[in-house]
């Protein structure tokens, strides 16, 4: 196409110089010939009075030497008869086109024709007609055409040559692309990529699949991570779950029994979350709704209950500055209390024993906030953005604390599903979550509580 359009370019403004040229050339021609019937003019004026025809014909045949493209030439009389006349040839007759008349000059194809008149005091006593031919114009026209047909062709072979070149440079990297889609495909090799300099779509195209490329690796990196984590987290509890029921089967010591069944049910319990965090995932990712069971309660005591569970459990001083007994929402209590539960594990799994996690929630008037807050170590800002995405971990605590990354991507999904949001925000000096939910109508005489 560009190809195309540069040989129309080209044909055009080679077109317009021709044109032009001629143009030019006709109007030089034109005034040298009228100049030249103006000199005639002025010689013939006397030859005329005193009715001297040989004069006259001297005069005429003087263009001979001085101006040979002429190629007739003829003085009328007063009355429109030849007074005197050249021939270069001696044979070419001169016949005046009839609408010569009314202008000073004619181009036929192949001829000039140019009159004037002679005038004397006024008065017009006769007229200069001259013939020229135009062999020069008509050189000049054969040597543009030459010019513009080799022009032609050599814009043709270099726009074939362009085409040739080009088409070779973009099939060469589109083969090389599917070359390597295939080679992929095949081998089932994630890490294999394109390097490509260029800036044209093909790079673009080039660029997105080096970029599939690194996703995917990351995605298997991610999968294979996950795989080994797994396999650990599942097996850790129902191995203690295997020893304490061992241990149980051979105890007599009824304290030492309840104690060891307290702890295989704390792993079963433990199982039994991985488990159902592994289901929701896969419920999830295959496009199944989490199911939501909405009904009204009361946050508060939503809220006492995983303070009380958390602070007996685990050694951190669980804190609820809200002020929101007595509020109530629409929503799915079970799954409300999975979230907060899980924001509560990980304040205290990512923060330092002993030291304290605060509870604290507030109602806009169309919303209920609540915020989880800790005092560990934070999330660096960077990453701050992926801990929502499936198996994301952030890259300090993945080796060092347990956990599967499933969490706050499950979490995400019901708050949504809610129409609420859940963020972060997070600092050197620990890290808070928040999650908002809405009241749908739903008001309460609690006072507000800054957060
Ligand atoms: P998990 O805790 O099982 O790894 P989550 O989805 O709950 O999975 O959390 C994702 C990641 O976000 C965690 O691996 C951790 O790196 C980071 N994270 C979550 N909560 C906190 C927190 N309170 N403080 C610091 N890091 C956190």
């Amino acid at each position: 196409m560009q190809v195309f359009t540069s040989l129309l370019v080209l044909s055009i403004v080679f077109a317009v110089s021709v044109i032009t040229d001629i143009r030019t050339y006709k109007e030089r021609k034109a005034n040298s010939v009228i100049s030249l019937a103006q000199v005639i003019e002025t010689n013939s004026i006397s030859p005329l009075q005193f009715d001297d025809n040989e004069a006259a014909k001297n005069i005429l045949s003087e263009l001979r030497s001085t101006a040979p493209e002429i190629t007739n030439a003829i003085i009328l009389n007063k009355k429109g008869k030849i007074f005197a006349s050249y021939s270069k040839t001696n044979t070419d007759s001169f016949h005046i086109p009839p609408n010569l008349s009314e202008k000073n000059h004619l181009y036929t194809d192949d001829h000039l024709y140019v009159s004037n008149p002679i005038m004397n005091n006024n008065e017009v006593v006769g007229k200069v007609f001259i013939k020229v031919e135009l062999t020069e114009l008509q050189e000049l026209i054969k040597s543009k055409y030459q010019i513009g047909v080799v022009l032609l062709f050599v814009a043709l072979g270099c726009s074939f040559l362009i085409a040739v070149f080009a088409q070779a440079y973009i099939s060469k990297r589109l083969l090389l692309l599917v070359g390597t889609m295939k080679e992929v495909s095949r081998t089932g090799e994630y890490n294999k990529t394109i390097s490509d300099k260029g800036n044209d779509e093909i790079s673009t195209l080039i660029r997105v699949f080096n970029n599939l490329m690194q996703q995917i690796k990351e995605n298997l990196r991610r999968k294979d991570e996950f795989i080994g984590i797994a396999s650990h987290e599942l097996k850790t509890p129902l191995t203690s779950i295997k020893g304490f029921v061992e241990l149980l089967l051979e105890l007599e010591d009824e304290e030492q029994k309840k104690e060891f069944l307290q702890k295989a049910m704390a792993n079963s319990k433990r199982l039994d979350k991985l488990i159902n965090d592994l289901l929701d995932v896969s419920k999830i990712q295959s496009g199944q709704q989490l199911e939501l069971n909405e009904k009204e309660f009361e946050i508060g005591v939503l809220l006492d209950e995983a303070t009380a569970a958390f602070q007996m459990a685990q050694g951190h001083e669980i804190i609820r500055e809200d002020n929101l007994n007595g509020q109530t929402v629409i929503a799915d209590r079970q799954r409300i209390e999975q979230v907060l539960t899980n924001l509560l594990s990980n304040a205290i799994k990512y923060s330092p024993p002993g030291s304290k996690v605060v509870i604290n929630g507030r109602k806009t008037t169309t919303d209920l906030i609540i915020k989880v807050r800790d005092f560990g170590k934070g999330i660096p800002e960077e990453e701050q953005s992926n801990i929502f995405e499936r198996f994301y971990r952030t890259k300090d605590n993945s080796i060092h604390v347990s956990g599967f990354g499933l969490g706050l991507y499950i979490c995400r999904d019901i708050i949504e599903r809610h129409q609420g949001k859940i963020w972060v925000e997070s600092q050197e000096k620990g890290t808070a979550f928040y999650f908002s939910i809405p009241l749908r109508g739903i008001m309460s005489n609690q006072q507000n509580v800054g957060l």
